[in-house]
């Protein structure tokens, strides 16, 4: 929990650590000097160099240039960066349901990869966004700038999502659907940083059904980002990237892949015993979402309602385990096409899937559905994994396994599991922070409330004061913001308020966990004034249904952590680790710089 405080401290003693490795290697004799510097070397150089030996007087340059001679031979870089998001994976999923993984999906990378088990994100909200923003940085969203799925944009006085890019225009897609960018993201990407350092040889390239899946992994200088269109069910981008699709997209769009997938029966994989054992009931009443009239039991037959493809279908398609298939068939055209890894120049695959979050928030965690998603997603990655062998070479390539946030159970299954659960409602906060608001701040002696208009908006469990209201009567924003957190704590569910005063002043304690990841989310241009935390179990929205995410508990932020390949040394490790360490460990293996706003640690303990 300390490790982001002590990442300086922790850099010190890498620092002197390698002082202390040169001034061994400056009066050692040669010999052992050789043998250290081999023993920071991956197996794979290792094994190259251990038939010819080094001429005598090369070692002896080397032991004068001391581990610079090391840096002359180094190890060849991978190939390729394969990052396999899964949106809303819980770790637990790995737990709960491994035993009925095939063995070439999450059980190899577990088995060949190392596993980091206590993985957690270090900021809230923990949202898709958010989430995303911190995979590739290395960063917090106070960093990325990248504070929630949407925010209110004070300056111009709407709320705004986090990919939007009014200046950019869609390439592809339907009538009315929005062009996104990266323009938001404030840092540099593992992506961004690789490019500069290989004077832009490197490929970047972002896949997933949402459009901030694929952009945030990939970056600001990436060469490309693609998303699934609900309305055409077809690969889109922006102009960000270019004026038109690459010809093998419009190909492969043109091939129509998603009507083929039209009233596709989604049935479970494994026998239903082994559902109701760990998942209960398929028609489990909690599960109703939209008018409450959906189909919430197996099979599942995607249409949309129509009798031929259409917009309604293509939106179907995405709450169905179908788009991942999309997504691995994309994902091949685009390392055959763009001809990743091709070249020694590192390049860069982000494969984010979507549908097993949106599935998720309609069913919950303890859901037939939930679990049949992650069984089918070790087979997707399984399949990606394959493809990646037979196009690259797993051997030439770093992969990545994580997820961008966990969920936390329904609610109302929560509730009758006996857990302190519940849906607080937002409007039940807004009304009794308006009432504090009048009760300490209206003017005796004006008949006329001016307090009305304090709250200029609530988005994303914070609250933005208007403060020319504020300024207008002469009532300090510090007080008013305090005055509305101590208001919403007395609304039952509230745990906890953090101000804008308090979150810039360093008045909050860094020791102490939901303080901190308050804090790494709070970003001074784009946050709000008072943060309101709901208790754990409990939800602070209007829905009525479905399972969310967002809090700073366990089951919003332990997610897996595994990296397989890039002499990372396998096992299951249970040091304390963030998926913002991936960034900066990432760097070190690629040997790059670490991207601009990194924060994260290096993952030393499975470098070999
Ligand atoms: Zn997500």
């Amino acid at each position: 929990m300390m490790k982001l405080l002590s990442a300086p401290r922790l850099r010190r003693a890498k620092i002197s650590a390698r002082l202390a490795l040169a001034l061994l290697l400056a009066l050692l004799p040669h010999a052992a000097a050789h043998g250290a510097r081999q023993l920071r070397r991956p197996a794979r150089e290792r094994a190259a160099s251990a038939t010819p030996r080094r001429a005598p007087d090369a070692s002896a340059q080397a032991k004068i240039a001391g581990r610079d001679a090391a840096a002359a031979h180094p190890a060849p870089r991978p190939r390729l960066v394969l990052l396999i998001v899964v949106d809303q994976f819980r770790y637990d999923y790995l737990e709960r349901f491994g035993d009925l993984f095939g063995g070439g999906g999450l059980r190899r990378l577990q088995q060949e990869g190392a596993t980091w088990v206590e993985a957690n994100y270090d900021h809230i909200p923990t949202e898709t966004a958010p989430g995303h923003s911190t995979l590739m940085t290395g960063a917090w969203p106070a960093e990325t700038g990248i504070i929630g799925n949407e925010w209110y944009a004070r300056d111009e006085k709407r709320r705004v999502n986090n990919v939007q890019d009014d200046t950019a225009r869609l390439i592809g897609g339907g009538e009315g659907e929005r062009a996104s960018s990266p323009r938001n993201l404030l840092v540099s990407t593992l992506g961004d940083e690789l490019r500069l350092a290989s004077n832009n040889r490197s490929k970047v390239i972002g896949i997933s059904v949402k459009d901030r899946g694929a952009i945030l992994l990939a970056g600001r200088m990436a060469n490309a980002a693609y998303w699934y269109s609900s309305l055409t069910g077809q690969f889109v981008s922006s102009n960000y990237y270019f004026n038109q699709l690459p010809e093998w997209v419009r190909r492969f769009n043109d091939a129509r892949p998603a009507d083929k997938l039209f009233g596709a029966r989604w049935e479970r994989l494994a026998p239903l015993a082994e559902y109701e054992r760990r998942a209960g009931r398929d028609d489990a009443p909690w599960e109703k979402y939209g008018n409450g009239t959906a189909p919430i039991v197996f099979p599942y037959t995607i249409t949309g309602g129509l009798s031929a493809p259409g917009p309604a279908f293509y939106d179907a398609l995405i709450y169905s385990p179908f788009t991942n298939d999309l997504l691995i068939s994309f994902a091949e055209q685009a390392i055959v096409n763009e001809q990743l890894s091709a070249d020694a120049d590192t390049d860069i695959l982000s494969v984010s899937f979507s549908a097993n979050d949106l599935v998720g928030h309609r069913h919950g965690p303890y859901s037939h559905e939930a679990m049949d998603m992650s069984l089918r997603v070790d087979r997707q990655i399984e399949q990606l994994l394959n493809i990646v062998d037979a196009r690259v070479g797993l051997r030439n390539t770093v992969v990545v396994f994580t997820a961008d946030h966990g969920v936390a159970p329904v609610p109302e299954q929560a509730n009758e599991l006996r857990l302190p659960a519940g849906r607080v409602k937002i409007s039940d906060v807004l009304n009794a922070v308006r009432n504090r608001f009048k009760a300490r701040f209206k003017r005796p002696n004006v008949e006329q409330d001016t307090t009305g208009d304090y709250i200029q908006t609530y988005w994303g469990g914070q609250i933005y004061l208007d403060r020319a209201a504020l300024e207008r009567d002469g009532v300090s924003p510090a007080e008013a913001e305090r005055v509305a957190g101590e208001a919403a704590l007395t609304v039952p569910g509230i745990a906890r308020y953090f101000t804008r005063t308090q979150l810039s002043n360093g008045a909050v304690s860094p020791a102490d966990p939901v303080a901190r990841r308050a804090l790494h989310g709070f970003n001074p241009r784009r946050s709000g004034d008072v943060l309101i935390i709901p208790e754990s179990f409990k939800y602070l929205t209007e829905l009525g249904a479905g399972a969310s995410h967002g809090a700073p508990y366990s089951y919003d932020t332990h997610v897996p952590l595994i990296i397989m390949g890039g002499g990372l040394a396998p096992g299951r490790y249970a040091n304390a680790a963030t998926p913002a360490d991936i960034a900066p460990t990432l760097a070190r293996l690629l040997r790059v710089q670490a991207p601009s706003n990194a924060v994260g640690r290096i993952l030393l303990e499975a470098l070999r």
